[in-house]
This record gives structure tokens, C-alpha cells and sequence, in this order.
């Protein structure tokens, strides 16, 4: 079985390579993009299984590059997860609006992180290594 694929969109650089590094370290192969241009071109150059959508970008943002992926038959069928640093009233439904399939709040929490991901992904949520750190 081939290692999930996940597009994490995220153009706060810390940020970027701390979701990164939790994913590699549960088996995750991470592709990263710091802009939205950059990510539909990812997008529909690998296909991955899962995009994590920074909401606030510069230029495009995370919503639209949203609206983008799902309009174009090519990536229509990611999965999109919305992450956000404003958990505001009204930002899940904007983000569900605009086709994303579930919202996650920054700063992440890195112990139940790749489990969530694992449950968006469809996966069984136990870590099979059943390690307890
Ligand atoms: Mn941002």
C-alpha cells in the first residue's frame, strides 16, 4: 500500500514544516506550497489524496484556491481540509461553502494531528505501532 499523499498550502514557513514533519513522522508523503498558485499547480500535476488549506494566504486565498481545485474535473474529488488561526464564527460554513470537507484550528495539536488526518483520510485512527509517548 502506497503512502498517502498530503498537500499541506500553508505560507507561514514554521508552520508549513512543523504540519510537514508530523505528517512524515506517521508515514504521510508531504507535498508543500506557500501560495495558492503554487498549490493548484501541485494539485493537478500529483493529485494527492488530501490538501490542508491555510485560509489566510497572500494573493489567492485558501478559500478560493478551494473554489478552484473543485471546479476544475481534475482535482474536483480531493478532499480539502481547511486549517485556520481564526476559528471566527462563520468560518466553518465559509469553508464548507467553498468545498472544503472539515476545518482545522492552528496551532495544531501535534498529539491528536495525524490521527484527525488519518479520519479525514478514511483510515483507521489506532496508531498501529501503538506507541504511547
Ligand atoms: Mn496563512
Amino acid at each position: 500500500m502506497s503512502k498517502p499523499k498530503i498537500l499541506v498550502v500553508e505560507d507561514n514557513l514554521m508552520n508549513l514544516e512543523l504540519v510537514s514533519d508530523v505528517l512524515e513522522a506517521h508515514g504521510y508523503e508531504v507535498l508543500q506550497a506557500d501560495t495558492g498558485q503554487k498549490a493548484l499547480e501541485i494539485a493537478g500535476k500529483e493529485l494527492p489524496d488530501l490538501v490542508l488549506m491555510d485560509i489566510q494566504l497572500p494573493e489567492m486565498d485558501g478559500l478560493e484556491v478551494t473554489r478552484l481545485l473543485k471546479i476544475n474535473e481534475l482535482t474536483s474529488g480531493i478532499k480539502v481540509i481547511a486549517l485556520t488561526a481564526h476559528a471566527m464564527r462563520g468560518d466553518e460554513e465559509r469553508a464548507r461553502e467553498a468545498g472544503c470537507s472539515g476545518y482545522i484550528a492552528k496551532p495544531i495539536n501535534t498529539r491528536e494531528f495525524a490521527g484527525v488526518i488519518a479520519g479525514y483520510l478514511g483510515e483507521a485512527q489506532t496508531d498501529p505501532g501503538g506507541k504511547v509517548d
